[in-house]
């Protein structure tokens, strides 16, 4: 049976306790989600009766674990509507896929000259590794602006992807911001100009309807523990033409044919990437956060949290001092709300925020260049998943309030 959001909040153990007195409100989603009991028994499941090696066991223990590892492929496909499950691979995150994007595929392709596009709003997870393929390559960045919206700026794009270009990273979504990017349209863009579209979807695969298909684009990177799964999880899709020409980066067990004294032939895509014992457990735990989501609806995630960004986000600007990063448009807002209370280090807002109970980050969110451009060092981020509740919003708005009398 399909569950209505109200009634999903008591699938997470974790929420229903007390902090500093104050029952917790969670809203530090966009650094790592809850996990619902259902994950969280699938690990335990997994550990009482499963737990061996996987693909080089002929015995039950094995074959279990086996076929419970290489399902979450395929609860992926569904999740993006990739055409095939053999185009996903298993990664620790979104930096790891990153990582093997830029070293096993661009690394191998760019030459002196060569551009990679970017947005100044990329988390730092999508910027140093593409620093370290220009230091490799003789390659060059070129950053995208962003428009009031918070979005990358469709005709700066137009300006700076051209026939240079070999690549282009966007999030689809800004982990500061929380603006959409214009994807598809961008993707076109780069494949006029034969380029490589990858898309950071760390806080866009969560919490909307990614369909790699209908946007057309060649590589998707996101991390598992942001969208009900376990630590240490994440997911690298990609085309499988690009996924045969890029290069694995953990050589070893698992991922080889055969191997002679001096040369060896690698498996096929995806498990030539899968070097040693991976981690089975949060990639069995990972299938069942997908079938979590999945079975109430991405799109009844995304409207559940659109509905609480209406409602907060005028009440969160008539406090005095509130300062608000990015789009007074609730729409530009999926899910994240950064700001600062004027006069206030970030870190002391948070502060007085957690001894009500409200958990929320404050730093530069792994994104300096984006803080240089807002013209602070750090800010406040508050950031909603499905299990938030309306009660949770008003308890923000609340809490903010205390906090500006406290300093006043
Ligand atoms: N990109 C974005 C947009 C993110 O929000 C994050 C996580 N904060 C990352 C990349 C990195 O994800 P991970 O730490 O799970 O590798």
């Amino acid at each position: 049976m399909v569950k209505k959001i109200s009634e999903l909040r008591a699938d997470f153990p974790i929420l229903d306790q007390t902090v500093n007195g104050e029952p917790l409100v969670y809203l530090d989603n966009a650094a790592s989600s809850q996990k619902p009991k259902q994950v969280i028994q699938k690990l335990v499941d997994y550990y009482e009766h499963d737990n061996a090696n996987v693909h080089r066991g002929v015995h039950t223990l094995s074959q279990r674990a086996t076929q419970a590892y290489e399902a979450t492929r395929d609860k992926v496909k569904r999740l993006i509507n990739a055409p095939s499950e053999r185009e996903v691979v298993y990664t620790k995150g979104t930096t790891e896929a990153i990582n093997w994007i830029a070293r096993g595929y661009a690394q191998k392709i760019l030459k002196p000259g060569d551009e990679i596009v970017l947005s100044y709003a990329e988390h730092h997870s999508n910027i140093v590794p593409w620093q370290q393929v220009c230091e490799q390559t003789g390659a060059k960045l070129v950053y995208l602006d962003l428009n009031k919206r918070g979005q990358v700026e469709l005709a700066d794009a137009k300006q700076k992807i051209g026939q240079k270009t070999k690549l282009v990273s966007l999030a689809q979504v800004s982990n500061v911001l929380g603006a959409l990017n214009p994807i598809k349209e961008i993707a076109e863009l780069a494949h006029a100009n034969q380029a490589i579209m990858v898309v950071d979807g760390a806080q866009s695969v969560p919490h909307m309807p990614v369909d790699v298909q209908a946007l057309d684009i060649d590589f998707l990177a996101f991390s598992g523990h942001k969208m009900l799964g376990p630590t240490g999880t994440g997911i690298l899709w990609g085309k499988r033409e690009l996924l045969e020409l890029m290069s694995p980066l953990d050589f070893g067990g698992e991922m080889i044919d055969f191997v002679e004294l001096d040369h060896s032939t690698f498996k096929e895509v995806p498990w030539k990437f899968e070097g040693g014992t991976q981690n089975i457990a949060g990639v069995i735990g990972l299938g069942e956060a997908i079938d979590y989501l999945l079975s109430i609806g991405l799109d009844q995630i995304q409207a559940h949290e659109q509905a609480l960004m209406a409602d907060v986000l005028p009440k969160l600007q008539q406090i005095e001092g509130f300062e608000l990063y990015g789009s007074p448009d609730p729409k530009d807002h999926l899910g994240i709300i950064s700001f600062n209370l004027a006069g206030l280090h970030p870190h002391d807002t948070a502060t007085v925020l957690d001894m009500e109970g409200v958990a929320v980050r404050a730093g530069h969110h792994c994104a300096q260049p984006m803080m240089r451009k807002l013209g602070v060092p750090a800010t406040a981020r508050a950031s909603f998943y499905l299990y938030n509740t309306q009660e949770d919003a008003d308890k923000l708005v609340d809490a903010l309030q205390k906090t500006r009398e406290f300093f006043k």
